[in-house]
């Protein structure tokens, strides 16, 4: 049987691999999700000796199928390249008695450049495929990091252009200095006054603007977006864990078989979901351990069966974890109401309608495999102080977040097997919050600038992501008002 993609609110609207990759969302508003999660075709010892980029052919070929074998290894082979500053692409670090699983040696040092440096050539090979003449606009609302993501990715890109929309008052001096000085003909950074909220809902309308759709059709253009919920962006996260887990095997740290844990920071549970994806696909993953801050809405739900959004919101030190909506939820949800669409359309037209929904106690069992629980602003800032003090590994905010539940999930159970800690961020991207937590702080300089301590008391080389930040020249000064959004995008694109 061949994998398709259904979505997750309409079992009928079915599409294959590449058009789910092109559509992103389903019409319907459901996420599109494979009709089966295929077993590793390939023996996990065999996977033990490959590159992260052979590892990347054959997990992805099974969930990707309708893409031939030179297509795949093409997008493969554009994105996994010299763009990550270590052959490994994702190495594994022990420390504190974990392996810390870096997912941060990308453009933006952060974890979505493991799925956003392949998204743009999944993109246009899926157009290819399926005989689109347009090229591509990508369209994005950022509160700072995953425009700069999608920025790298989709830089140079050919068929493709990208716009992304940033609150210019509402970013770091870190974050706007990463956009503003992007490289790339294709790409255009707009700050807006106003703040992220309505930098999205900007760009939601014009996403719906079916006048605005036939002025760039007329072009040769069509919109698209490249957000967490494109099934193109989750596919590459369950290469890493299988990278992780083969990656042990060879060096001995674990035989043939042993269960792992994982522990994901998580924020719209995709990175996690990615895990349970390679746990079913296979790979010996014992528990999934889903770390959550202040914003702890997933801590709750999985403690009581009750997702509740109606709550106060948090800003962290772990901003891309504030959140209430966990979207890639609807995945599991659907998978645990056994692949029932009616039971999950109802379910998110509660979370609609009312902010709330609750599971039954048969679905309850379907998250056997998950444990959740949260760290406070404290508990986080301890946890970066301690690791630091105890083995020298300095953990960006988003990771001591995960270091910190999974060691409350070992003090409850005792279950000590071998644990994967995701680790999102290099702490060079937050680095005011890391030197405070481990006492080293300096008020007086600059956020760019203390980047030079962070790397002494680390012993760890300034990333190349933040020494060209300190020289590029800024190449994007567009600022707008909110109504302006869309002649500003016409204007970039000649129409
Ligand atoms: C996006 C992000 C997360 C959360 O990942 P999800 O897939 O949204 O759960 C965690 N840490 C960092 C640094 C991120 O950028």
């Amino acid at each position: 049987m061949s994998v398709e993609y259904v979505s997750t609110r309409n079992k009928n609207d079915r599409v294959t691999a590449s058009q789910a990759v092109l559509q992103g969302l389903a019409p319907d508003g459901g996420l599109y999700v494979p009709t089966e999660i295929p077993k590793l075709d390939v023996s996990l010892e065999d996977l033990s000796k490959m590159s992260y980029q052979q590892v990347a052919y054959e997990v992805m070929k099974l969930l990707l199928v309708d893409y031939t074998e030179e297509e795949l290894k093409n997008c493969i082979n554009n994105a996994y390249d010299s763009k990550f500053d270590t052959e490994e692409i994702a190495p594994l670090t022990y420390a504190d008695g974990a392996y810390y699983l870096e997912l941060f040696h990308g453009r933006t040092i952060a974890f979505k450049d493991m799925a956003l440096s392949i998204l743009p050539h999944l993109m246009i090979t899926a157009a290819r495929k399926n005989d689109l003449k347009n090229d591509i606009v990508i369209l994005t609302a950022t509160s700072g990091d995953t425009g700069k993501a999608a920025l790298e990715g989709f830089a140079d890109v050919p068929g493709t252009k990208i716009v992304v929309f940033y609150p210019k008052n509402g970013v770091s001096e870190i974050q706007e200095k990463q956009m503003v000085t992007q490289k790339g003909d294709n790409t255009f950074v707009v700050g807006i006054h106003g703040n992220f909220d309505q930098a999205q809902t900007g760009v939601k309308k014009m996403f719906g603007d079916d006048e605005l759709a036939a002025a760039l059709d007329a072009k040769g253009y069509q919109f698209s977006s490249a957000n967490s919920i494109n099934i193109g962006r989750l596919v590459p996260q369950v290469v890493y864990y299988v990278y992780a887990y083969t990656r042990l095997l060879a060096s001995d740290k674990i035989a043939l078989g042993d269960e792992i844990n994982v522990t994901v920071p998580t924020g719209n549970f995709g990175n996690i979901l990615a895990a349970f994806y390679a746990k079913n696909m296979g790979l010996p993953i014992h528990k999934l351990i889903c770390a959550s801050n202040e914003n702890k809405v997933l801590y709750d739900f999985f403690s009581t069966g009750t997702y509740d959004k109606n709550r106060d919101f948090h800003l962290t030190s772990s901003p891309s974890m504030d959140i209430l909506i966990s979207s890639n939820l609807e995945r599991l949800i659907y998978k645990i109401a056994g692949e029932s669409d009616a039971k999950d359309r109802d379910l998110m037209s509660d979370l609609n309608t009312k902010g709330v929904y609750e599971i039954t106690d048969e679905m309850k069992k379907g998250l056997a495999d998950f444990y959740g629980n949260y760290a406070t602003e404290q508990e986080t800032s301890d946890e970066i102080k301690r690791v630091y003090e105890d083995t020298g590994y300095v953990l960006d905010t988003h990771t001591a977040v995960a270091s910190c539940v999974y060691q409350k999930y070992l003090k409850e159970s005792g279950d000590d097997k071998p644990v994967v800690i995701a680790s999102t961020a290099s702490p060079f991207k937050f680095t005011r919050s890391v030197m405070q937590a481990i006492g080293a702080d300096d008020a007086s300089v600059s956020d760019i600038d203390l980047t030079d301590k962070l790397s002494e008391v680390a012993n760890v080389a300034i990333p190349d992501a933040i020494k060209e930040i300190k020289t590029a020249p800024v190449r994007h000064d567009t600022v707008c008002e909110v109504d302006e959004m869309p002649q500003v995008v016409k204007k970039f694109l000649g129409i």
